[in-house]
C-alpha cells in the first residue's frame, strides 16, 4: 500500500469509474461503466449495434462529453481535457486519410501540425512505416493503395503520436473477410510489439475472441460481462453473452431441476444427469425451472465421448448437416428444441436419429427469470 502511494507510476493506464452518457435529447446511452485497464491490455468493446460501445470509446477519446463519472488516463482525471491533450490516438473505421498527401505526409501530419521537431517527425514516421511494412509505399497517395495498406496507414498515424492508449473504432469493417483475417493477425503482432494499451470497438465476436486480452460485452448501454476470451466462452455470465459470443451460437434448453438436484429434466421429459459440482450449485433450484446451455462444441456423437457421458446422452434428430472440412455442423432437434452440434468432420451420420451427448462438466445453467448464470 505504502509503495503504491509512493510510486509515481499509475497502476492503470485507463480507468472508467461510474461513467454515464446521456445525450442532449435525453437518451441514456451508457450506464455506470466501470473498468480498470492495465498497461498493455487489449480491451475489446463488443456488442450489437446501438449497445453504446462507440459512445464509450468516443468518451475516452474526448469526442463525446462524459455526463457523469470519472475518466482517468495515465493517472490523471481527463474528463475536461481536450482530445489532443489526452495521450490517446484514435483509428477510425473510414481511415480518414488525406487523399492529396503521400503516405509519408499522412503519417507525419499530426506531428507537423503540432510543430514537432522535423528530425523527430522523420524518426517517428520511419518507425511506424517499418513496424507496419509501409516503407515501399511512402511516396504513394492513398488511392494507389489497397484497402489493407490504407488501414495500415491509418494505424501508422496513431503510432507516430506514441500515445498511452490506442483507440480503434471498427477499423477492419471496410475490409473483405480474407483481408480482415490477415489484419487481425497483424494487429495482434503490432500490439505485442508496441506493448501499448489498446481499446478496440467491434460488433464482430470473432474479432473480440481473437484480439482481446479482455472483452467487454455491452447491451442497451449496460456492461454485461468483462472477461478474458476463454472465460467468456466457457462461462458466459448471462444468456445474452452466451448467445453473443461463439459461432455457431450456444444451444439453450428449457426444463427444471429434479427434487433431489441430481438431474435436469428437459421439457420433453428427457433426463440429463448433473455432475456432483452441478448438483451442489443447483441445490437451491431443486424443483425449479432453469435454462440449460451447451455450446455446439460440447455436443458429441463419437463412441468414446458417448461412453464417458452415458448419463448425458440423448436422441438427436438430424435435420441436415454441413461438412466443413475438419468439422461438421449438425443441425437438428433435442426433444423438440433446436440443437447445433459441432462434431469431428470424419464422423459419419448415417441415420436420421443419432445418439449424442452433452459433455457433462461443460453444461451451464441459468436462472429462468434473471437469465444470470447459476454458480
Ligand atoms: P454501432 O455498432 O451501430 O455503431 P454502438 O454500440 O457503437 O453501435 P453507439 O453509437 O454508441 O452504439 O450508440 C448507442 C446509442 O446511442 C444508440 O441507440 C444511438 O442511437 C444513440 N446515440 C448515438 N449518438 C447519439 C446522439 N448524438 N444523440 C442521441 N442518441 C445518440
Amino acid at each position: 500500500m505504502e509503495n503504491q502511494e509512493l510510486s509515481k507510476e499509475p497502476i492503470y493506464d485507463v480507468v472508467l469509474r461510474d461513467v454515464n452518457k446521456v445525450y442532449p435529447n435525453g437518451f441514456h446511452a451508457v450506464y455506470d461503466f466501470n473498468i480498470n485497464i492495465e498497461k498493455g491490455e487489449f480491451i475489446v468493446l463488443a456488442g450489437p449495434s446501438g449497445c453504446g460501445k462507440s459512445t464509450t470509446l468516443r468518451m475516452i477519446a474526448g469526442l463525446e462529453e462524459i455526463s457523469s463519472g470519472d475518466l482517468i488516463i495515465n493517472g490523471k482525471r481527463v474528463n475536461d481535457v481536450a482530445p489532443k491533450d489526452r495521450d490517446i490516438a484514435m483509428v477510425f473505421q473510414n481511415y480518414a486519410l488525406y487523399a492529396h498527401m503521400t503516405v509519408y505526409q499522412n503519417l507525419a501530419f499530426s506531428l507537423t501540425i503540432r510543430k514537432t521537431d522535423p528530425v523527430i517527425i522523420h524518426k517517428q514516421v520511419m518507425y511506424a512505416a517499418t513496424v507496419l511494412g509501409l516503407i515501399p509505399y511512402l511516396n504513394r497517395k492513398p488511392k494507389q493503395l489497397s484497402g489493407g495498406q490504407r488501414q495500415r496507414v491509418a494505424v501508422g498515424r496513431a503510432i507516430v503520436r506514441d500515445p498511452v492508449v490506442f483507440l480503434l473504432d471498427e477499423p477492419l469493417s471496410n475490409l473483405d473477410a480474407k483481408l480482415r483475417g490477415q489484419m487481425r493477425k497483424e494487429l495482434t503482432e503490432l500490439h505485442d510489439r508496441l506493448q501499448s494499451t489498446f481499446v478496440y470497438v467491434t460488433h464482430d465476436q470473432i474479432e473480440a475472441l481473437t484480439l482481446a486480452s479482455r472483452i467487454v460485452v455491452m447491451k442497451d448501454g449496460y456492461v454485461q460481462q468483462i472477461a478474458t476470451p476463454k472465460e467468456m466462452f466457457e462461462y458466459p455470465e448471462n444468456i445474452f453473452v452466451a448467445g453473443f459470443i461463439g459461432t455457431p451460437p450456444c444451444n439453450f434448453y428449457n426444463g427444471k431441476i429434479d427434487e433431489k438436484a441430481t438431474k435436469f429434466i428437459h421439457v420433453s421429459g428427457a433426463e440429463i444427469a448433473l455432475t456432483a459440482d452441478q448438483s451442489k450449485i443447483l441445490k437451491d433450484y431443486a424443483g425449479k425451472e432453469v435454462i440449460m446451455a451447451s455450446r455446439p462444441d460440447y455436443v458429441f456423437t463419437d463412441d468414446a465421448t458417448l461412453k464417458a457421458n452415458a448419463k448425458q446422452t440423448f436422441k438427436l434428430e438430424v435435420d441436415y448437416y454441413e461438412f466443413l472440412g475438419s468439422y461438421k455442423l449438425v443441425y437438428g432437434e433435442f426433444g423438440g428444441e433446436k440443437i447445433i452440434a459441432k462434431i469431428n468432420g470424419r464422423e459419419e451420420i448415417k441415420e436420421n436419429v443419432i445418439d449424442a451427448c452433452f459433455q457433462a462438466e461443460k453444461m451451464l445453467f441459468y436462472d429462468k427469470e434473471t437469465e444470470i448464470r447459476i454458480r
